[in-house]
This record gives C-alpha cells, structure tokens and sequence, in this order.
C-alpha cells in the first residue's frame, strides 16, 4: 500500500496475510497507520528525506493529522496520556464509561472527575469521528444507517429488531468497501478503500445503541456482517470487539459477537489464538469449490475442506458453534443436490446452517443478475438438509423495501453525488 501525502510517497506496512488487495488511496483516517501512532504524531520527518542515490529532497512541513478520537483509543493509551497531563491513572476508567455510556465525551461522568477533566479530553480528543449521513427504516423496523466518516468516506450499519420486542441486532462493518469480490455483493463493486480504525467500529455499535434505545429495544448481539471482510482487518476489529464487550465499557458480553468471514483461514486461525469466545460464521454460500470460486474468487485461494477445518478448530477452542453462512440463489446454489452435498459437510460436525434469502443487488461484477431462490425452492432446500441430518433454519430477509443488501445504500449515494 502508498501513501500519498503533501507530494511524497511514504511506504505503508500492509496486512492481508499475502492476499493480493487493490490499490487504495488511504487518508488521514488509515488505520493501519494511525493505529500505530501515539496522539498528533508527525507523519513527516522533519529532517527531510535523503533517497538512496544520496539526492536530499527539501525539508517538508511536518504534518500533524487530526487526533485520534476518543474511541480510537485504549484505555491504556488513555492511562499514558493522562499521566502525562498530570492526571491520576485511576480516572481511565470513568473518563471512557462517560462516553461508551452516553456516547459523547461532555456527558458527566457519574463518578467524581478533577475539575476541568473533562473538557481537557473533550479539547484534546474528538468525541465521535463520523456523522449520520443517511437512515432509511424499514417497514419491518430494519434501520439502516449511513455514516460519514471524518475523511468524506461512507459505511454501513444496520440495526435489525428481534422477534423478542425488547431486543435488536446490529450489523457492522470493518471495511469502507471490500476487496473481496463476491459476485453477488454491491458493497464490493465499488472496491477496497480502507480498513476502518477500531473506533469508527465501536462508533457504529454507539450509534446502533442509541437507535435501539428510541426504538424501546436493547442491543443485545453484534454481527460484524456488514461492508468488508473482519479477518482482514483484524488489527482493529479485535480491539473494537473488546472494548464493547468489555463489562466495564461497551458491557456487550464476548458471547454476544459473531465474527464472519468470507473463508480467510488465516484469519479463523488467528482469531483462534486470541480465545475471546466469539462466535464465528462462516459464509460458505455453494458445498463444492467450483460453484463457490464462481460466486466466491476467495475460494481459489482457500478450499471448503481448508475453511471448515479451520472452523473445527476455532470450535474445539472456543466451544461456540458455528454458523453457515447460505444465501440461496435461483439457479446457482439452490439444487436438492446442493443441499445433500452441504449436509454432507456438515457430516460429524455441530454447525448451524443459516439460509439466507438474495436482497438483489442489479448487475453483478461479472455482470450477472442473481435472484432470490423461490420460497418453494427454499423450503425444499431446508427440508432436504434436514432429513439429511443438518442443523438448519431459515432467516427471513430484512428490509426489503428499503436499500438492505449490503453496500446498497453506499453505493446509491454515490451514483447521486456523481450526478450532481
Ligand atoms: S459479501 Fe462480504 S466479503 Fe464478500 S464482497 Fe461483500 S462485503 Fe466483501
């Protein structure tokens, strides 16, 4: 990855665990160098650059990006900071609740702060890095939001009530855009932008709050299913996960998370490691390598057998079972044989298959036009993974009157700002 700034190109260290990504032009909100850099850290060296062949180019202004928001933060970077203010350690903690509870930084504490405390934070560290740039509400009560984020970049997230009337789930992105390539999905035909910073995650989980809240309901389950892939941007989604969840902060619970993935198996492994009791889902979509390379390009690099052994590891580990991920669509994933050769799969294995229902996206990347499975057809396919033996249930479609697939509403407004 290049970055560009003031004229000079800076080389950026990259994830991606060797996958190929597209070129991305990151700005001031990258997270994959932010998240590295302690508060207003320049990002030129004063002292200029000499290139190898010894010619000095002139001494640039250093630039200063725009500090780190609040929830970029943790709270042990919020510990050194205070120390160096001259502030006691011990007031981390209720400094963060303020905002993880009210979800803005002038909210008063509840516990006894110096005085003066607060607006230094609030002066020194942004409370939120993104504004609502779009809602749109289902008539089955789905809430779809879009945020701006500080850099001019859009994301998705979706707030999807339950069937218990208390409750609702959010759906979050990781990514602006994805480099994934799903055939099938809108979010990707408008590329990989960049990883988003563990607060603009946790800023979407405030944002999904607060919505529940006026809709009388608890956010009781976040989904890192919306624009991007999580294993790939790992760096921030696992700090973003702890802090919600963490009783003292976001107070989500652990067991309330599902991490999706496309099938990145290093990044199944990887969140293996970490042991924080998760659940994993995996979006599987076709049982056999062909059909899901066709609709997947992931799976040229990572085979079902690969990504369901990983998944088997991370179970054993973590005791959560996973889930499978199947949107169904006519004519392409949906034939009764399918559905024996996924119950197959699922052979000696406690995973929970999910059947989704296709929000049609129009013209795919390979310039396809994919369609729900019929209901007729559905049910067909869950009766034959039953009697095959699998875990299996349906899902109902959210919000389908509204712009619900993944990367519709993103990718509407785009097409309406390069219009005006
Ligand atoms: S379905 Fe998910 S992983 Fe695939 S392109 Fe869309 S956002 Fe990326």
């Amino acid at each position: 990855m290049v970055r560009q700034d003031k004229g000079l190109a800076v080389s950026v260290a990259s994830f991606s665990y060797g996958l190929p990504q597209r070129r991305c032009s990151a700005a001031a909100g990258d997270t994959d160098t932010q998240a590295r850099l302690p508060h207003s850290f320049p990002v030129l060296d004063p002292a200029g650059l000499v290139l190898p062949c010894g010619l000095a180019l002139p001494m640039m202004p250093v630039v200063s990006p725009a500090p780190r928001p609040l929830l970029d933060l943790s709270a042990e970077e919020l510990s050194s900071w205070m120390a160096t203010q001259g502030y006691k350690t011990g007031h981390t903690l209720p400094v963060l609740r303020s905002v993880y509870g009210a979800g803005q930084v002038t909210a008063p504490p509840k516990d006894r702060l110096p005085a003066g405390l607060m607006d230094h934070v609030a002066t020194a560290f942004p409370s939120t890095a993104a504004t609502l740039a779009q809602r749109q509400v289902s008539e089955d009560g789905t809430c779809k939001l879009l945020l701006r984020l500080p850099d001019g970049r859009t994301v998705e997230t979706v707030l999807m009530p339950d069937y218990r009337p208390e409750r609702a789930a959010g759906c979050i992105s990781s990514q602006v855009g994805c480099a994934m390539g799903c055939d099938f999905c809108a979010t990707t035909q408008t590329g990989f932008e960049r990883n988003l910073t563990s607060g603009e995650i946790i800023e979407q989980f405030l944002h999904l709050r607060r919505e529940a809240a006026a809709a009388g309901r608890t956010l009781r389950t976040i989904v890192f299913m919306g624009m991007g892939e999580p294993m790939l941007n790992l760096r921030n989604v696992l700090p973003a996960v702890r802090r919600m969840a963490d009783p003292q902060l976001g107070a989500l619970g652990w067991r309330q998370v599902t991490v999706s993935t496309v099938g990145i198996v290093p990044g199944i492994e990887e969140l293996t490691e970490t042991s924080l009791g998760v659940h994993l889902a995996v979006s599987l979509h076709a049982p056999d390598d062909a059909t899901r390379t066709a609709l997947l390009p992931m799976g040229r690099r990572f085979p079902v057998q690969d990504i369901l052994a990983a998944a088997d590891r991370y179970q054993e580990k973590s005791g959560r079972i996973t889930t499978i991920q199947y949107c169904l669509l006519e004519g392409v994933n949906d034939s009764l044989n399918q559905a024996r050769d996924l119950a197959s799969l699922m052979k000696d294995r406690r995973m929970h298959i999910n059947l989704l229902r296709y929000n049609p996206t129009g013209l795919s990347l390979k310039g396809r036009t994919y369609a729900p499975s019929s209901m007729e057809q559905t049910e067909a396919f869950l009766t034959t993974l039953r009697q095959c033996g699998a875990v299996a249930h349906l899902r109902r479609a959210r919000g389908p009157d509204i712009d619900a697939a993944c990367g519709q509403l993103r990718k509407r407004e785009g097409a309406e700002k390069e219009k005006v």
